[in-house]
């Protein structure tokens, strides 16, 4: 049965390097017999201009009845006057609520032939392939009470609170050991259990999930450490599980261990499956119209909805494959321009990869 996808290019470069992702999911179709029906609308700035709402109704209800989502990139600075409830960043948020999206997948990957594009030194990150696992619907970000209060002595205090129910925590570490099954079976639950009872209880729920994943090595570390442990030797990390907050810490200190922010895809899923993929980068307003952004991180974050949602992970492989073959054949997009590779445009790279998919035919 054929599986439809909700296309929501967005706004600056979101329509540029979508393009190229359908691309590769149109190869794929005609010529591989991926089963896909692509259906597009409106998010973020362009949907507002268009319809007064960051996240139209039409939008939300098609995001529902699509087996995943896959999402360009919102925001510019045309919208940002306006009042936070319309802003563009407000369609994705909206998304990610409608949508339940409480487990984001954020790996960090360093391809051997991008290994200079890192702060660290080559031998540290090349052939990175670390997963975090940031739980997306709750902890620090949602807790209630929260607000700023007016002393007695005038002095005004800010207060947010950390909460984490048992379910809450043991759904997302059920993601992260489902995921270390198909990966190198090892999961770092990250907390704070020596300082906060939310987080004590978290390695509680991580713990007794894990006896469920016998053939999965489960480690615990504070999250100190783990921040530590990232920059000192991220390879030695396969899935890392982790709360809202320390997770979206962590997991732009992780992308940014490669030093390529035009290469890393992301993936958030409710408990159906069912997930929203999109690249972890911006709508780079810089650069919008130019034709020079780099697709890869998109056409990767296809690969993760092929994987994910969509139960193809052979065709997850395909475009993987092709990705590394056209960084071996030399081929980069201006963010990672270096001597003696070939620059190359948007579209050139989106081709790039259609071919060598072709070729492997
Ligand atoms: P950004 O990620 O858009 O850009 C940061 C830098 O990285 C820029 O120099 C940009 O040119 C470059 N860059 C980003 N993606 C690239 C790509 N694919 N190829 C080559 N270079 C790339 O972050 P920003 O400048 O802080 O934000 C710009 C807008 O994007 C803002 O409105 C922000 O709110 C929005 N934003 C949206 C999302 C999202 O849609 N998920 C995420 C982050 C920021």
């Amino acid at each position: 049965m054929s599986k439809t996808i909700l296309i929501l290019p967005g706004d600056g470069i979101g329509p540029e390097i979508i393009a190229e992702a359908v691309k590769v999911l149109e190869c794929l179709r005609d010529d591989f017999g991926l089963a896909i029906e692509m259906q597009q609308a409106l998010v973020g700035g362009c949907a507002y201009d268009a319809t007064g709402s960051p996240l139209p109704e039409e939008t939300l209800n098609q995001a529902k009845a699509a087996d995943a989502v896959l999402l360009g990139a919102v925001g510019g600075a045309k919208w940002e006057p306006l009042p936070i409830a319309v802003r563009p960043e407000k369609g994705l948020l909206g998304l990610r609520a409608g949508l339940g999206l409480f487990a984001n997948l954020r790996p960090a990957i360093l391809y051997p032939q991008l290994a200079a594009a890192s702060t660290l030194k080559p031998d540290v990150v090349a052939g990175l392939d670390l997963m975090i696992i940031r739980e997306l619907t709750g902890g620090i970000y949602f807790g209630q009470p929260r607000g700023v209060e007016t002393l007695d002595s005038g002095e005004r205090r800010g207060f947010n609170t950390l909460v984490y129910s048992e379910s809450e925590i043991e759904r997302i570490c059920r993601v992260a050991f489902d995921i270390a099954m198909k990966r190198n079976k090892r999961v770092c639950s990250v907390d704070k259990a020596n300082v906060l009872e939310a987080t004590e209880l978290w390695r509680e729920v991580a713990t007794q999930v894990g006896q469920d994943y016998p053939e999965v090595e489960l480690s615990h570390m504070y999250v100190d450490n783990a921040a530590m442990q990232l920059v000192r030797a991220p390879k030695q990390f396969d899935v890392m599980v982790t709360t809202n907050m320390f997770g979206d810490i962590l997991s732009d200190c992780a992308a940014m261990l490669t030093g390529s922010i035009g290469m890393l895809p992301s993936a958030a899923l409710n408990e159906s499956g069912q997930g929203m993929y999109e690249p972890i980068h911006g709508s780079a307003p810089d650069i919008a119209g130019k034709g020079v952004a780099n697709p890869l991180a998109t056409i990767l974050s296809v690969a993760m909805m092929l994987r994910y949602s969509l139960a193809a992970p052979e065709q997850a492989e395909r475009i993987e494959k092709a990705v590394e073959k056209v960084l071996d054949q030399g081929l980069r997009s201006a963010d990672l321009a270096s001597p003696g590779a070939t620059t190359v445009g948007t579209a050139a790279m989106g081709d790039a990869v259609v071919a060598a998919l072709r070729e492997a035919r």
